[in-house]
């Protein structure tokens, strides 16, 4: 949820906002939600088709982007949703380099510097930390902090390492050339054809149990990453699991003024017509064609109609109802504060004992999941950004700092509850042309992931349009052959 506080500024793309259009008018392509899974559409269907005529993007908010948004807290901006991307994110790697963005390394709180892991009364676990800024005595500490942990959590450590890898490997079968890759009609079989269906079918902890993983660290590392990243524990299918572990590694990257300039980049380069704050509240299949009629008063006739929003807590309404599987979305409450962490809070003595990443284990009592430093402004000053399953109060908050100059708090529908085994929804929402990007989220939620979802997803359409069997056309080849593997031209 953007709160009037979120500062944007989209402005300077100049989009072209045609709020107060024609009350009747034809179109070929609508899509509703300009995050980076609808400004992804739009992207893969102008590149993929020269006859697609008419794009028009519907945004409720008066910017783009959804859960990618940046927050300002006394003239600092830092990412308020989706923050950390993969260094294989190969679709928003080119996207970055495309609009020429800057790719910007991770915040002290994206690498966990210092890490501990609370349980509500103490510290199970910490990293040592060091203000030094040598590189050898930076590079001494990693070390023997690997080491440390190792002597905590074992040998699993290093089978985590592989279970994510071999995940990671599998997904990058989604970049492999058009000729060799199918478009994919459904969830289902576009995972299992990455051989990733079978890891959405038991939960991250019975795949990991399976594994032989060590329980102290299901319990206490892998919880406090499920956690940070979807705001759950390992009962999260292994698919989210395995996509939030890959979410914690090394090289994480962001774009430098926030990642929303992806999506309001592709809407720019796409000949979009984005129409902002213009929520579509109703959808009807008028025969061959979908009316849409949005809270504005408008009202648009769209050939191919593509959701790309979650559809859980929607209240638009479909003519004739559309039938998807029930689905609650996780909700992660950010709150951001400019202050001083509270270092009796934690039982330590001085605020330079708190490590700059607090995470915790799975624990009714515990009130937040998360807090961390995104930016020390001097000893005394300092912003951090806390998730929380439920909303934190001022009483709470004031025990947990000392200080606390400013404090801005938004409430995220953040990413869906993940069950296993999990259920999905389908890509096309009628036998026509209603499609439904954010289906995909039942496997994992991430910038990503809406960006794969997104490029099958502007496949279908085309082929779909030009009468083609979408899978069966191409066939379900299972080549796994790196001399597949088209990264850079995607
Ligand atoms: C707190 C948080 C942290 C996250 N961290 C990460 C991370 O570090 N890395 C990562 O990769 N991912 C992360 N994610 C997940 C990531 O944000 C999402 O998976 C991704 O941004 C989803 O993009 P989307 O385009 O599919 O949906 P959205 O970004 O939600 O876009 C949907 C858009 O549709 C608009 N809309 C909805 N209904 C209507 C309507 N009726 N009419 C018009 N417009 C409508 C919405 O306003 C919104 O702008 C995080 C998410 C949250 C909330």
């Amino acid at each position: 949820m953007l709160t009037a506080t979120l500062i944007i500024l989209l402005s300077i793309f100049s989009l072209a906002s045609s709020s107060q259009s024609q009350s009747q008018s034809t179109t070929d392509v609508c899509i509703i939600g300009s995050g980076i899974a609808g400004s992804s559409v739009a992207h893969f269907l102008r590149k993929y088709s020269p006859t697609i005529s008419q794009i028009r993007i519907f945004e409720r908010h008066p910017v783009v982007g959804g859960r990618m948004a940046t927050v300002t807290i006394a003239g600092e901006t830092f990412e308020a949703g989706a923050s950390i991307l993969h260094p294989k994110n190969y679709h928003a790697l080119n996207f970055t380099h495309m609009l020429n963005l800057k790719v910007k390394g991770p915040s002290a709180s994206d690498s966990s510097f210092s890490l501990g892991i609370w349980d509500g009364q103490k510290f199970l676990f910490k990293t040592i930390d060091s203000d030094s800024k040598s590189q050898l005595v930076q590079y001494f500490i990693s070390f023997a902090n690997s080491i440390r942990m190792l002597f905590r959590y074992g040998i699993s450590l290093i089978k985590m390492n592989n279970f994510v890898e071999v995940t990671v490997d599998n997904f990058l079968k989604y970049y492999e050339s058009k000729e060799s890759r199918p478009v994919f009609s459904s969830v289902e079989e576009m995972l299992k054809w990455a051989d990733l269906y079978n890891l959405t079918t038991q939960t991250l902890e019975e795949e990991l149990v399976g594994l032989k993983f060590s329980p102290l660290l299901i319990q206490e590392l892998i919880t406090v990453i499920t956690r940070i990243n979807y705001g759950q524990s390992v009962r999260i299918s292994g698919l989210a699991g395995a996509v939030s572990l890959a979410g914690s590694g090394g090289d994480l990257w962001s774009v430098e003024g926030g990642n929303w300039q992806m999506a309001a980049g592709l809407i720019d380069r796409s000949n979009v017509t984005l129409h902002l704050q213009e929520e579509i509240s109703l959808i009807t299949d008028v025969g061959g064609f979908y009316e849409l009629n949005s809270t504005n008063g408008n009202s648009y006739t769209c050939q191919i109609t593509v959701v790309a929003t979650p559809l859980d807590e929607l209240t638009t309404q479909f003519i004739p109802e559309i039938y998807i599987p029930e689905r609650k979305l996780q909700h992660t409450h950010a709150t951001f504060v400019r202050g001083v962490l509270n270092p009796a809070y934690f039982g330590l003595n001085a605020v330079s004992d708190i490590p700059e990443l607090v995470g915790t284990i799975e624990s009714s009592e515990l009130p937040f999941t998360c807090i961390s430093v995104l930016k020390e402004h001097s000893a005394n000053d300092f912003t951090y950004k806390l998730f929380s399953r439920q909303s934190l109060t001022d009483a709470l908050l004031d025990q947990i700092f000392s200080i606390r100059n400013e404090t801005l708090r938004i409430n995220w529908g953040a990413y869906p509850h993940y069950h296993a085994p999990e259920v999905f929804a389908p890509f096309i929402l009628d036998d026509m042309h209603l499609y439904y990007v954010n289906a995909f989220e039942n496997a994992a939620s991430t910038m990503e992931t809406s960006a794969v979802s997104a490029e099958n997803m502007a496949r279908l359409i085309l082929s779909r349009l030009a009468g083609q069997q979408p899978s069966g056309s191409y066939g379900l080849k299972s080549s796994t052959s790196d001399s597949n593997l088209q990264h850079p031209e995607l």
